[in-house]
């Protein structure tokens, strides 16, 4: 229970030495604890720590925790909860080896999110949610995430990494930019007498966010296509917290950090959700997700005593404000200690996202739509690249492909509208 970390050297040099040897490192000791405090009976979490995974080998297990802050009712966070992660390890081909199935996780993830919201939208048209979905496999952890709810990690050997995007309207020009070329209008609460109030808001609707799963009454423009951030930290481990806008709209990340060091995990995220509603009150659900990274030699609350100095040399090499469309370049600092980025992308094309490498010796994915993972009969793909209606086959070189329903799906997420007129990419 000391935060003082008085054994940290010995035991990071021992870790670091086994790592260099070559010695394989197990596997975390992961322990979380989730708090909330229910305004609107819109927030629902998901926590998994022993999702079985085979492997040519065996069996290896990984874990996953969402958050899903639902706006206009529950129904699309209680469908996300139930079928995003499936729809996200569907997308990824059978019989991979850890790192592969690693390495395939930030496309899978944006298959599972729209293949999410396509299905979700074709039984309502109300309601949305956001989401933030972990998943920690090893020492690697994969996040992908719509919406305004956070998630942090504070490496135990210094340093703060936000992995998750903000797709609020006030945060991003480049966001701004999509959704009005879409025929989307964007603009602040008129109060009366000429006085504009509250976050910039998209019209129809008044919806603030610019991406989430459902909402298909706001438009199409707002999309589910996730930011996806992977690292690869330090066996000396960390705290991860994730938590939605009602607690990030009341406490920094520092503030969060500091105000529950030394708690096991359940007492972390409580203490986190007492500090946000004493600064704020209950003006919205709160909740707050803490998961402890824990080498396993040591299953203890992690010494995360601040290192203001390395920290704020982390910082800028890390904070980044998360753009929309990152390359996955500048991005590979390797220290000792440093939490290293393996992938970060957040563009909303899905030409870009459903383009990266795929393992090769999964050919037969070819004949699959890449987004709902339907057997494609030959010739039956669409390319992804294929432009904005065109009926152009292209070649198998050229996928990968979607079948029909999944390419109409895109067109109305990436339509352009031609002149100003008003919004009209309402399909099926
Ligand atoms: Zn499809």
């Amino acid at each position: 229970m000391s935060s003082k970390g008085q054994h940290r050297p010995v035991l990071l040099s021992v870790l670091l030495e086994r790592e260099s040897a070559n010695v394989k490192i197990k596997k975390p000791e992961i322990v979380h604890g989730l708090a909330n405090q229910s305004k609107k009976g819109e927030d629902f979490t998901m926590l998994k720590t022993e999702c079985q995974r085979t492997m040519g080998d065996g069996v290896t297990t990984f874990s996953v925790f969402g958050l899903f802050d639902g706006h206009n009712g529950p129904a699309a966070a209680i469908y996300s909860k139930e079928n995003l992660l499936n729809n996200v390890l569907n997308a990824i081909p059978p019989d991979l080896n850890t790192d592969e199935w690693v390495d395939a996780l930030p496309r899978a993830l944006v298959a599972g999110f729209v293949k999410t919201d396509k299905d979700f939208q074709e039984r309502e048209k109300i309601s949305g949610t956001t989401v933030t979905l972990v998943i920690i496999e090893g020492w690697v952890i994969t996040v992908a995430s719509v919406g305004d709810s956070r998630c942090i990690f504070d490496s135990a050997v210094g340093g703060i990494y936000y992995l998750s995007a903000d797709h609020r309207l006030d945060c991003s020009e480049e966001e701004r930019g999509r959704i009005t070329a879409s025929g989307g209008d964007i603009g602040r609460l008129n109060a009366g007498c000429g006085t504009e109030i509250g976050p910039l808001r998209c019209w129809p609707g008044g919806l603030c966010l610019s991406r989430s799963i459902g909402d298909r009454d706001v438009g199409e423009f707002i999309v589910p296509v996730p930011y996806v951030k992977q690292i690869k930290i330090s066996t000396a481990g960390g705290r991860m917290i994730i938590s939605s806008d009602g607690v990030w709209d009341a406490l920094s990340a520092e503030a969060a950090l500091d105000c529950c060091r030394g708690m096991p995990p359940d007492a972390a995220a409580a203490q986190i959700v007492k500090e946000a509603l004493r600064a704020d009150g209950l003006r919205d659900d709160t909740t707050c997700i803490v998961i402890d990274i824990l080498p396993q030699e040591k299953r203890a609350v992690p010494s995360t005593t601040p290192k203001k100095r390395v920290k704020r040399l982390f910082m800028s090499l890390f904070r980044k404000k998360p753009s929309e469309s990152s390359s996955r370049s500048d991005k590979k600092y390797k220290g000792p200690d440093a939490v290293e980025v393996l992938f970060e992308e957040g563009s909303a094309m899905l030409s870009k996202r459903l383009d990266t490498k795929y393992p090769v010796c999964n050919m037969f994915k070819l004949l699959m739509c890449a987004i709902c993972q339907l057997e494609l009969k030959p010739g039956e793909g669409i390319s992804v690249h294929a432009g904005p209606s065109s009926s152009v086959k292209l070649c198998q070189g050229d996928g990968p492909f979607l079948c029909s329903s999944c390419q109409v799906k895109k067109e109305a997420m990436e339509w352009i509208r031609p002149s100003g007129d008003g919004y009209s990419g309402e399909n099926d």
